[in-house]
């Protein structure tokens, strides 16, 4: 699948659908965004981006995510598309891979409580941020990627902050670094208009992003990824 992330002082949802449909080739059985205006707000729909995307008019704020689907668990549906919400929805998740232990999680998240919406393995990641939230998400990100195995690209955003976290194993995550705005996505195509300056995350790399300025973890240390300048032409 596609996963695309912005931050910054552009409305978010023409950037994370334009960026959509150049991940599209990835996977197109549904889609969504999420954006963080003064709450989160969601929209997914099965079916191509240019049939539905007229539905993600509304949606606002200078922070979002994006999601194209090529479905694994659970078949291809409104529900099943992301992003993934928590329980009280002041949590999204997009992610790109397969997460091999969501049976034993989603069982032990439903004996705390945790109801959830979809069949998807994806939707655990979202409850799991949401137990460990106290209003710092990179905390609760870093404290959720141990319990997972499998692979992701991840990008999850809270609705009482304009931040994005990033985190990747096994799956492709890029950032691209603008003026005063940051993207991230699956492949460099997303970035193609807006930045020629990228960084290709590195497995076990957890990234901090923030309108303008970005941190990448590994292991807990903060590092230096280096910037890469690419020619478009
Ligand atoms: N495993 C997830 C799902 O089936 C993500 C699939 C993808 O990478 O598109 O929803």
């Amino acid at each position: 699948c596609g996963i695309v992330g912005y931050i910054g002082r552009r409305d978010a949802t023409p950037v994370l659908i334009q960026g959509l449909k150049r991940l599209e080739y990835r996977g197109y059985d549904s889609f969504g965004i999420a954006t963080v205006g003064s709450a989160i707000e969601v929209y997914k729909k099965n079916g191509r981006i240019s049939d539905g995307e007229a539905g993600v008019v509304g949606l606002r704020g200078c922070t979002g995510i994006g999601h194209t689907r090529w479905a694994t668990h659970g078949e291809p549906s409104d529900l099943n598309a992301h992003p993934h919400t928590d329980c009280s929805g002041r949590i999204a998740v997009v992610h790109n891979g397969v997460i091999e232990n969501y049976g034993e999680l989603k069982r032990q998240l439903a004996g705390r409580g945790h109801t959830f919406r979809s069949e998807t393995d994806t939707e655990v990641i979202a409850h799991l941020i949401e137990e460990h939230y106290d209003g710092d998400l990179l905390a609760a990100v870093n404290a959720t990627l141990p319990l997972l195995r499998g692979s992701y690209a991840v990008l999850a955003i809270a609705e009482d902050t304009p931040q994005i976290v990033a985190a990747r194993d096994a799956s492709p995550l890029v950032l691209g670094v603008g003026d005063a705005e940051i993207f991230a996505a699956s492949d460099m195509t997303p970035l193609l208009e807006y930045t020629e300056r990228v960084i290709f995350l590195e497995d076990g790399d957890v990234a901090d992003l923030a309108p303008g300025r970005y941190t990448v973890y590994h292991g807990g240390q903060t590092v230096e990824r280096p910037i890469e300048l690419i020619n478009w032409c």
